[in-house]
C-alpha cells in the first residue's frame, strides 16, 4: 500500500503547475537563486542563461514577482516537465559561468597593471599573468583564462565571496597590484622592519634610513605600516624602479643601517 501512495504523491507533485511550484523550487535561502553576473540581470539556477532584469531589487524575495524571471521560468519545458524534480545547477558550477562572463566582459576582471600584469580583482594583488604584449597588444582570452583561475583557486578573497567580493576598477587602480603586495612584505618581510640606531626606519629599496619613518617614536604596528606604505608609493623611494622587488639581502640591509646614518 505503502508504494502506490508514494507513486500517488511523486505524480500529484510532479503534476502540480509549474507556476505553483516556482515559490518552492527557488528557496530565498539557498545562494544559487539571488546570482548577478552584472548587477542588471539574473542567473537562473536551472538553465544557466543570464536573463536581462534590471528592474529586480535583488533580494531572493521578489524574484518571483519580476516579469522577466518569471516568463524565464515558466517557458522552460525542462522545468514544466519536472517542476519540483527538476535538477538545479550546483553553487560551482553557477559561479563558474558567471566569473567566465564577467572575465569575458573585461572591467575589473581584466585590469593590468603598468607591464600589463593581471591584477587580481578580489585580493587586489599584481600577479604574473600578462593581459599584454611588451609591444601593447591584447593577450588572447585563451592563454590568460586557465591562468586566472588557477589563481582564483588559490586566491582566499575570491574563495570567501566569489559571486560578491571583486572590486570595482577605481579600487584596483587605487591599489594597481603594488599596495597589496607592500602590505604583505610589511606584515612578514623581516627586510621591511629594518631600523637604524636612532629608530628611523630603513626603506630596503634605496638601503637608507627616513628619519620621518621612526620606529622609536611611533611602535610599529597599522598606524606607522600605513605610513610606510605611503612612502613606499611615493616619489620619495625607488622601490618601483624594481617593481617592489627588494634586491639586497637582511643581513645587507641591517649592516646598511648602522653604517649608512645618512637620513632623507
Ligand atoms: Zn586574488
Amino acid at each position: 500500500m505503502a508504494g502506490w501512495l508514494d507513486n500517488l504523491f511523486k505524480t500529484l507533485k510532479r503534476t502540480k503547475p509549474l507556476a505553483d511550484a516556482l515559490p518552492e523550487m527557488l528557496d530565498p535561502g539557498d545562494p544559487r537563486v539571488v546570482i548577478r553576473p552584472f548587477g542588471d540581470d539574473w542567473l537562473c539556477p536551472y538553465t544557466g542563461l543570464r536573463v536581462m532584469a534590471p528592474d529586480w531589487n535583488g533580494s531572493s524575495l521578489t524574484l518571483l514577482q519580476t516579469p522577466e524571471i518569471r516568463d524565464h521560468l515558466l517557458a522552460q519545458p525542462m522545468l514544466q516537465e519536472k517542476s519540483l524534480e527538476a535538477p538545479m545547477k550546483t553553487f560551482e558550477e553557477l559561479v563558474s559561468i558567471c566569473v567566465f562572463q564577467r572575465i569575458q566582459a573585461g572591467g575589473n576582471y581584466k585590469f593590468a597593471a603598468r607591464e600589463g600584469e593581471w591584477v587580481c580583482p578580489y585580493c587586489l594583488t599584481k600577479t604574473e599573468t600578462l593581459l599584454r604584449n611588451w609591444d601593447g597588444s591584447e593577450v588572447e582570452f585563451k592563454f590568460y583564462f586557465q591562468q586566472v583561475l588557477k589563481h582564483f583557486a588559490g586566491c582566499p578573497e575570491y574563495q570567501e565571496d566569489p559571486i560578491g567580493g571583486a572590486k570595482v576598477v577605481e579600487e584596483i587602480k587605487e591599489a594597481g597590484g603594488d599596495r597589496a603586495k607592500l602590505w604583505r612584505y610589511l606584515k612578514s618581510d623581516p627586510r621591511f622592519k629594518v631600523i637604524g640606531p636612532d629608530g628611523a626606519w630603513l626603506d630596503p629599496f634605496a638601503a637608507r634610513t627616513v628619519a620621518k619613518l621612526n620606529l622609536k617614536r611611533e611602535p610599529w604596528g597599522e598606524a606607522i605600516q600605513g605610513k610606510i606604505l605611503d612612502y613606499l608609493l611615493s616619489n620619495e623611494c625607488p622601490g618601483k624602479y624594481s617593481n617592489f622587488e627588494v634586491e639586497k639581502s637582511l643581513a645587507e640591509l641591517q649592516q646598511a643601517a648602522v653604517t649608512k646614518t645618512q637620513s632623507y
